[in-house]
């Protein structure tokens, strides 16, 4: 755990956010800034900071959140498919430094492109 990352204190619950699941390694909540009609973070609750650091031993762990992502998907209304993001590191995009998936589904046009 991180004290100051905003994802660890969403964990912690310090933050609020809305919660779509969770389990003991896994928590999921909406974008606070969604690019889609359906934009979800699929959050380990362990403090890794991005697939540039993730381990052997994470590889069960990477699997179940790849694999709760269409289930969610599908729970919350896409129909047709939906796509999954991963930002990694600055040069790839990331601005929130604890490692997460983007769900991102819902009728087009989207705001915006990760
Ligand atoms: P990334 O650029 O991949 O690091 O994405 C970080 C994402 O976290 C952005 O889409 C933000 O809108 C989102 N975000 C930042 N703070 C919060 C928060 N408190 N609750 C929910 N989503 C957040
Ligand atoms: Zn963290």
């Amino acid at each position: 755990m991180n004290e100051n990352c905003i994802f660890c204190r969403i964990v912690r619950g310090e933050i609020p956010s809305k919660k779509v699941y969770e389990d003991d390694e896994v928590i999921v909540f909406n974008d606070i800034n969604p690019a889609a009609p359906v934009h979800l973070l699929v959050v380990p609750k362990e403090h890794l900071e991005s697939l540039m650091t993730t381990r052997p031993q994470h590889q069960a762990l990477m699997g179940k959140m790849l694999l709760l992502a269409p289930r969610l998907a599908r729970e919350h209304g896409s129909i047709d498919g939906f796509k999954v993001v991963i930002n990694n590191g600055h040069g790839g995009g990331q601005e929130v430094f604890h490692m997460h998936f983007h769900v991102l589904a819902g009728p087009r046009p989207w705001k915006r492109t990760l």
